[in-house]
C-alpha cells in the first residue's frame, strides 16, 4: 500500500521533468552560452558573500617536517570571520612551483589531511579516510594550501559544542540559518576557499599559472564549485563525490550541506562537473562507497566523458574506480595531478 498516495511517482516525475528541461534549454543555445548560463545559475544558487578588504595574513606557526615545511596562517575572507590554513612547501625544490588547493570533507578539519591529530600533535597511526592527502601532494613537489573548512574541527560553533562537546560538525546550524537568508554553506565555503587560493598564489614560491584543486567528499563539492567558477584553477581531482544527485544525495542520507535550493532546476551533478571541460579532470571513487554508490559514479563518469568528447578533450579526463569504500585512494590521481601541473597542461591560460 506504500504507493497508494503516489508520492514516490510524484518525486520521480518532478525529477524527470527537471532533467528534461535541462536538455531543452541546452538545445536552444550554443555550448558556450549554455555553459555561461549554468555558471551564473550555479553562482546565484550557492549565494555570494561580502569580501574582507585587503587583510594581512598572520603566520601562526612554521615547522620543519620530513621533506617539507609546514606553515599555519590565519586568513579572513568575509568581515568578522577568520580561519586558518596549512601551507605545505617542498624543501629544496626550485621555485616557482605548481600549487594545489587541498580540501577536506567531514572530519576534524585540515589537520586530518596534513598528518596531525585534532590537537595538532603528529598522527603516527594509520591514516584515516583522508589518507593525509596533502602530504602525498607536497611529497610530489607541489606547494599545497589546506584551509580549515567552516563547520569542522576548530571551526565548529561554540553553540554546538556547548550542547555537545563532541559534536561532529556545525553543518546543520550553519546551513539552516544561511538558507533562510537565501545563501548556502557551500557559498560561504567557496568564498573562503577562494581567499585561500588568493593567498597561495600570492606566495613567491608558487606559480599562479599552474594551480590545481583536489577535494574529497564534501571538500570535492567545494573544489568543483570553485573550479568551475574561478578560472585560475587549471586541473581538478574530485574523489569520493563524483556521482549523480539521484544516486547519492537523493538516495542515501547525507549532511544538509550537500543540498542547494533550486540547483536541480539548472543541472544534475555531472553537468556541473562537466563545466570544467576542457581542462584536465580526474574523477575517483571507491567501488564499495556506500554514500556515493558506484552505479551513480559510473553514470556520472559516462556523462562527463560525453561532455569532454563533445569539447574534443577526451584525453583530458581520467577516472578511477578503485577497490575501497568512502575514502581517498590516490593510486593514480596523485601522480596524474603532479604530471599535469608540472608539464603545464593544467595551466588556466
Ligand atoms: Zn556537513
Amino acid at each position: 500500500m506504500n504507493g497508494r498516495w503516489q508520492g514516490d511517482a510524484f518525486l520521480e516525475r518532478c525529477y524527470e521533468e527537471a532533467i528534461r528541461m535541462h536538455g531543452l534549454s541546452a538545445s536552444k543555445q550554443s555550448r558556450q552560452e549554455s555553459k555561461e548560463k549554468l555558471r551564473r545559475a550555479f553562482r546565484d544558487a550557492i549565494g555570494e558573500f561580502e569580501s574582507t578588504p585587503a587583510h594581512e595574513p598572520v603566520l601562526l606557526e612554521r615547522v620543519e617536517c620530513d621533506g617539507y615545511i609546514r606553515e599555519r596562517v590565519e586568513l579572513s575572507a568575509t568581515p568578522g570571520l577568520s580561519f586558518a590554513a596549512y601551507v605545505l612547501l617542498p624543501k629544496g625544490a626550485g621555485t616557482p612551483l605548481p600549487g594545489v588547493l587541498a580540501l577536506h570533507g567531514h572530519g576534524y578539519g585540515s589537520r586530518e589531511i596534513v598528518g596531525l591529530l585534532p590537537d595538532g600533535s603528529p598522527d603516527e597511526g594509520k591514516p584515516g579516510i583522508h589518507q593525509h592527502f596533502a602530504i602525498q601532494l607536497v611529497k610530489r613537489g607541489l606547494a599545497v594550501i589546506a584551509p580549515d573548512v567552516i563547520g569542522f574541527g576548530e571551526r565548529r560553533l561554540a553553540a554546538d559544542l556547548k550542547k555537545k562537546p563532541d559534536a561532529p560538525s556545525s553543518c546543520e546550524k550553519l546551513s539552516t540559518q544561511l538558507m533562510m537568508l537565501g545563501k548556502t554553506l557551500t557559498g560561504l565555503r567557496v568564498h573562503e576557499v577562494r581567499r585561500a587560493l588568493d593567498y597561495l598564489i600570492s606566495r613567491p614560491e608558487v606559480d599562479g599559472g599552474r594551480i590545481g584543486a583536489m577535494g574529497f567528499s564534501g571538500g570535492a563539492l567545494i573544489a568543483n564549485a570553485l573550479s568551475v567558477l574561478d578560472e585560475r584553477i587549471g586541473a581538478m581531482v574530485l574523489t569520493g563525490f563524483p556521482n549523480t544527485f539521484k544516486d547519492s544525495i537523493f538516495a542515501v542520507h547525507h549532511c544538509i550541506d550537500n543540498y542547494t535550493p533550486g540547483l536541480l532546476v539548472h543541472a544534475e551533478l555531472p553537468e556541473l562537473i562537466g563545466l570544467f571541460a576542457p581542462k584536465p579532470l580526474f574523477l575517483e571513487s571507491g567501488y564499495d562507497d556506500p554514500i556515493f554508490p558506484r552505479e551513480g559514479f559510473l553514470k556520472a563518469a559516462e556523462e562527463v566523458r560525453a561532455i569532454y568528447d563533445r569539447e574534443e578533450a577526451g584525453d583530458q579526463l581520467q577516472t578511477d574506480l578503485f577497490p575501497g569504500v568512502h575514502e581517498i585512494s590516490g593510486r593514480h590521481a596523485y601522480d596524474w595531478l603532479k604530471n599535469v601541473l608540472f608539464e603545464g597542461k593544467g595551466s588556466a591560460t
